[in-house]
């Protein structure tokens, strides 16, 4: 059997001349025996519909600061950098990912983009725009990133929970931004930090669409959870690929 071709969407650089994807998602990818491609972001709808074609699974990874445009808000003072392309780029894919039911896992930026794609909204500014019930945690951990920094509480019969077969994660957390309830229609939270922050979403009617705010790349060598989830996720590409081949 071949290995899944997982489309990985990565960063751009600020004058968006370089592509680029930190080796950890590869790695990540590659341990648990799928073949990740880097997605040119150069793609119009059409291209990108043919080029999904060729895909058994997406991933979609952490990177800068997505623009409020996309969810109908003016930036706020505290908004970081953005990337109009890779903004451009990304909600007609993870779209069509979702209508097709491709296995899809977004990381950190990816579930926000997830969340923003189908409709939903973002904090641009975590620790300004969100209370956290008066106890907000630290979102934006110093180096090292392959050490926990807060719980994230994993709900019951969820695909998340399906995939780590815990309760309660240790999990890192480096984002600046972070998903906006009310979520679209089609997610659901799957994951909560203790201050109530949304740390996964998934959507309950596809085989695997499922985002985690953390970055288990950065830690599937050294945690179980992690390495179950891209696990997880390649295995839900093996079926998507063995279901178009048939
Ligand atoms: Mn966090």
């Amino acid at each position: 059997m071949r290995a899944p071709i997982i489309g990985v969407s990565g960063s751009v650089s600020a004058d968006e001349k370089q592509q680029y994807i930190l080796r950890a998602y590869f790695r990540a990818v590659l341990h648990a025996g799928g073949l990740p491609l880097l997605l040119p972001m150069d793609m119009d709808g059409a291209a990108t519909a043919r080029c999904l074609d060729r895909m058994d699974g997406l991933l979609l990874a952490g990177g800068s600061d997505i623009a409020p445009a996309l969810f109908g808000e003016q930036p706020c003072s505290a908004l970081g950098a953005v990337n109009p392309l890779r903004d451009r780029f990304e909600p007609p894919l993870i779209r069509m990912a979702y209508e097709r039911d491709i296995p899809t896992l977004g990381i950190c930026r990816g579930i926000q983009a997830m969340a923003v794609a189908l409709g939903g909204a973002l904090y641009q500014d975590l620790p300004s725009q969100c209370a956290g019930g008066g106890k907000l945690l630290v979102h934006a951990q110093a180096e090292p990133y392959d050490v926990p920094c807060h719980e994230a509480e994993i709900a019951d019969g969820s695909l998340l929970y399906g995939c780590v077969r815990a309760a309660r994660l240790r999990v890192n957390s480096m984002h600046h931004q972070a998903v906006k309830p009310p979520l679209p229609e089609c997610l659901k939270v799957c994951a909560s930090a203790p201050d109530g922050v949304i740390e996964g979403v998934e959507a309950p009617d596809r085989a695997f669409f499922l985002g985690v705010q953390w970055h288990p790349e950065r830690m599937f060598n050294c945690d179980e959870a992690s390495a179950a989830l891209f696990g997880a996720h390649v295995a839900a590409c093996i079926e998507y690929m063995g279901g178009k081949d048939r």
